[in-house]
């Protein structure tokens, strides 16, 4: 039996999620910055939560991991990426490592650059990217290099274009209009971004294959800024993200 993901908003604009094994009801429950939300949720699914799933260190994703294991006395392991210093963090993982999530195996891919130890999750068809992919956008590089975001995009480019993508934050319509801005003439992210525009919710789940149509970072071999000049992938991840720091400026 799969998983069922079901997202929960909370603050501004991130997004928690409930990652539910159907078989055992059992759930993991990434990013609980709002413990009480997130096991009103679980509870109206009639899950049970056994786990943090923690994306990165930041207190809007790991700010509530503390009082969510004091309020639910069924969670029985926090994870977070190794030395990322997550909040509560009972058990650091790195690329590669799996573990069990009621009868389903959870995949962890390491993505450090947005923190020292960003990891995402990836189980049953569906990853959970924190804030190193969002839909058309990037987390920008607080702890890393160009090189290091480049090379985890490309890990998470190599997954099924039918992999489920959920992001940590809604920054879809901005993203989208940067999106243009940087690959005018693709008509893929003119109608995304009409879309995004006419959701009065969230606009998760993306696709990798989406992605891969419709965000500037998953596009850095076909980008008209880049006609005739030369430069590998860390170059340009680096040429990008400065383009879309100027033009959120502007
Ligand atoms: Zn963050």
């Amino acid at each position: 039996m799969p998983v069922r993901v079901v997202p929960v908003p909370a603050l501004e604009d991130n997004y928690m999620y409930v990652v539910i094994d159907e078989e055992t009801k059992q759930c993991g429950v990434i990013d609980p910055v709002d413990a009480a939300a997130i096991q009103t949720a679980a509870e109206r699914e009639g899950a049970t939560i056994t786990a943090i799933l923690t994306t990165h260190s930041h207190w809007d994703h790991a700010g509530g991991n503390v009082e969510l294991k004091k309020r639910c006395a069924s969670v029985e392991v926090v994870y977070g990426g190794v030395g990322d210093g997550v909040a509560g963090c009972t058990k650091e993982l790195g690329d590669g490592d799996t573990f069990a999530l009621g009868n389903s195996t959870v995949q962890v891919i390491s993505t450090p650059c947005h923190t020292a130890g960003h990891i995402c999750y990836l189980v049953d068809g569906n990853v959970f990217t924190g804030d190193t992919m969002f839909v058309s956008g990037c987390g920008n590089f607080n702890s890393g290099t160009p090189a290091q975001m480049a090379q985890a995009f490309q890990k998470l480019l190599a997954l099924p274009d039918e992999t489920k993508v959920w992001v940590g934050h809604e920054y879809t319509c901005k993203n989208c209009r940067f999106a243009l801005f940087a690959d005018p003439d693709n008509e893929e992210i003119q109608r995304r971004l009409k879309w995004a525009e006419s959701c009065h919710s969230w606009t998760v789940p993306s696709t990798i294959g989406d992605e891969k149509r419709c965000n500037p970072f998953a596009r850095l071999g076909s980008l008209p800024m880049f006609d005739n000049e030369p430069g590998g992938p860390a170059e340009r991840m680096r040429l990008v993200r400065k383009a879309k720091d100027d033009w959120g400026r502007r």
